[in-house]
């Protein structure tokens, strides 16, 4: 997409934080909120004939600006980066955004913008933002869409209650049969439901609360960076991926086996 069909509306700048990872030595950590991500700018661009009022613009900029800090990644990746968030008139077949690592452009349809609640937008945006750094963090490295979406929506959020209402009715409606890793691959290709990201979600979690919090620490991308997806999950985990699936598929029975009785959601979490 050329840049001659966008209209900038903002570029918001974290200018104090480049400023203190310009500076050296000690007084970098004392001027970095280490809680916090830290991203240069943020650019706000509209495809041509949309118009969004600066209220919805200053909202989108606030929700990326104030995500906390990223986990699982090494800090500071985009902190030096400009992040485009392209607001487009068409609506993504599917998915709610797309990102494009490379790029550091987010595609978000502008209707969305005005219709979605903040903790929809800013879960969105956040699961885009993983893919941004993921792909910083590896040099752009192509990984399968299984590890890269599951990765994301890891990070985005923990599991949501709408979430595990999915996986437990799945687990009851299949007795027990979890997706293994291929089947969940083609569910995400073709964006079938957000089933498929639900359990590639509780993969990471399942892979995080091995001994050493390989995913939380940062090991495990560091791992992938190093070796690739299948060989650096294998070097950090000290298992073959298809061992690891055998004990997440336990770890499903035992944590969403059955649908309790008087199972429900808050409705406020469901947006
Ligand atoms: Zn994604």
């Amino acid at each position: 997409m050329r840049a001659s069909k966008y209209q900038v509306v903002l570029i918001a700048t974290n200018a104090a934080c480049l400023c203190a990872l310009l500076l050296a030595g000690t007084c970098l950590d004392a001027s970095l909120d280490l809680d916090h991500l830290v991203i240069d700018k943020v650019r706000i661009v509209t495809s041509e004939g949309i118009t969004q009022s600066a209220n919805a613009i200053q909202r989108v900029n606030r929700l990326v600006v104030d995500q906390p800090l990223l986990p699982g990644l090494p800090r500071g990746l985009l902190a030096t980066r400009t992040i485009t968030i392209s607001l487009i008139r068409e609506r993504l077949d599917g998915i709610d955004a797309r990102a494009f690592p490379s790029d550091l452009v987010i595609a978000i349809p502008a209707t969305a913008v005005e219709s979605w609640t903040d903790s929809k937008l800013r879960r969105v945006l956040r699961h885009e933002l993983m893919h941004l750094a993921l792909g910083a963090a590896l040099g752009y490295a192509h990984v399968p869409a299984w590890f890269s979406e599951g990765f994301a929506e890891w990070g985005s959020e923990s599991l949501s209650c709408e979430a595990e209402a999915r996986l437990r009715l799945d687990a009851v409606i299949y007795g027990g049969q979890s997706p293994n890793i291929p089947q969940l691959s083609v569910k995400i290709r073709n964006h079938i439901d957000r089933l498929g990201y639900d359990y590639l979600q509780t993969f990471f979690e399942f892979l995080d609360g091995r001994p050493g919090h390989l995913v939380s620490s940062g090991r495990m991308v560091e791992s992938v960076r190093e070796h690739g997806v299948v060989a650096g999950l294998e070097k950090a985990f000290r298992a073959n991926l298809r061992s690891l699936e055998g004990e997440w598929h336990g770890y499903l029975r035992r944590r969403f086996g059955s649908f309790p009785s008087g199972f429900t959601c808050p409705p406020s979490v469901i947006d």
